[in-house]
């Protein structure tokens, strides 16, 4: 086979320009993209585009990154039209991951990736439509939206290459399979970044969400000491203390304690660490980690939303409609194989009938879901249309 002019033209250049721009930006301990393990089939280096940058852009253009756009974040596209969806906080935790990564020199092209990736596998309907696949699926091994993530990326996600999957570097699917067993070896600091990005999006964001959707009022998180020292952080030179301007400045805020004391907590390990390669710190196991201080406050914020927000009655009952609801489509398609798509009754004969027809849900949007419900369960129709 012939190589691609840009192919050919990455094995007649010594060093690809990204590899250079790499060894000036990055840090000894960054993750540096010519270390590489490599993909699970070879492809040749592209001149212009990292290894990372390319694994980004896959994920990008995959059908499950834009199916995030219709998968809840905490709250249903019932509930209102502004406020985050699986798509918007994937953003949200890339850009704050991004910000870290570029402070304290790491590969930025593979925090991206990461954070493109970290949610891709999630079910509709989120956690209580991840807790019901997994009760169905319990005798197959269960699902999880982590190891779902992985069969999308590895197997279920097609490309024009002749290899299953959009076969990533070994970097992306080690950070991914970081997130389902927490093995006690350190991670990359890439892969640190963004579980710590994810978390301070998504309690910001949450709250936020909560207070627009009136499930919280301002004054219940006023008493937290997160909260205050956030609005603290920035009453000088703002005028506006309108309810919406005070909620914007306040999430903005809470992501912004956090981030700066991330930063101030870990720049003096940095500098500690800034002569040793990325495998030393690895196996020294350096993490990471919040000021004492904003780590209880965080702990304590976590805990409120959790009673307030995620345990809210609006929201439970939301939850347990969508979760009756999967779990009859379940035992519909299980108890019909010739209702499922053509592709996932070919896959059931690889992973069985039960986890073809958990993938087929599990990677449906939320308003896809409620189609192929109707179609399916209520109208009767003969067969389910595939996501892809
Ligand atoms: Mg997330």
């Amino acid at each position: 086979m012939t190589d691609s002019p840009a192919e050919q033209k990455a094995c007649q250049q010594k060093k690809p320009l990204w590899a250079e721009r790499e060894q000036v930006l990055l840090a000894p301990y960054a993750m540096f993209s010519v270390q590489s393990k490599g993909r699970q089939s070879p492809e040749p280096l592209h001149p212009y585009r990292s290894p990372f940058q390319r694994d980004r852009d896959r994920i990008l253009h995959s059908s499950a990154f834009r199916r995030l756009s219709g998968k809840m974040q905490v709250f249903t596209g019932d509930m209102g039209d502004y406020h985050r969806t699986r798509l918007t906080h994937t953003h949200e935790v890339s850009t704050i991951a991004r910000t870290i990564g570029r402070v304290l020199r790491l590969n930025e092209d593979l925090i991206e990736a990461l954070a493109l990736l970290h949610d891709i596998g999630h079910p509709p309907f989120g956690h209580s439509g991840e807790d019901v696949l997994n009760r169905c699926l319990h005798d197959q091994g269960g699902f999880s939206h982590n190891q779902f993530a992985l069969t999308l990326v590895e197997e279920l996600e097609k490309r024009y290459t002749p290899y299953p999957g959009l076969n990533l570097s070994r970097e992306i699917l080690e950070g991914q399979v970081f997130r389902i067993t927490h093995q006690a070896q350190a991670p990359l600091l890439e892969v640190q970044v963004v579980d710590w990005a994810d978390s301070i999006a998504y309690n910001a964001h949450d709250a936020d969400d909560a207070l627009k959707l009136g499930l919280l009022r301002m004054e219940q998180l006023e008493p937290l000491d997160l909260v205050q020292r956030a609005l603290a952080s920035q009453a000088n030179g703002q005028p506006d203390s309108s309810p919406v301007a005070l909620r914007q400045r306040l999430v903005h805020q809470l992501i912004d304690v956090q981030v700066v004391d991330l930063l101030d907590s870990t720049r003096k390990l940095f500098e500690s660490i800034v002569s040793l390669d990325r495998q030393t710190v690895q196996e020294q196991g350096v993490h990471l980690h919040l000021s004492p201080k904003i780590s209880e406050e965080r702990k304590t914020f976590a805990r409120f939303l959790f009673d307030n927000v995620y345990r809210h009655p609006e929201l439970i009952a939301v939850r347990e409609v969508a979760a009756s609801q999967v779990r009859e489509l379940f035992e519909f398609l299980t108890g019909d194989r010739d209702r499922l798509p053509s592709r996932f009754q070919l896959r059931a004969e690889t992973v069985g009938l039960a986890r073809a027809a958990g993938e087929y849900i599990g990677g449906m949007t939320d308003r896809f879901f409620h189609q192929q419900y109707r179609q399916l369960v209520i109208e009767d129709t003969p067969a389910a249309t595939d996501w892809d």
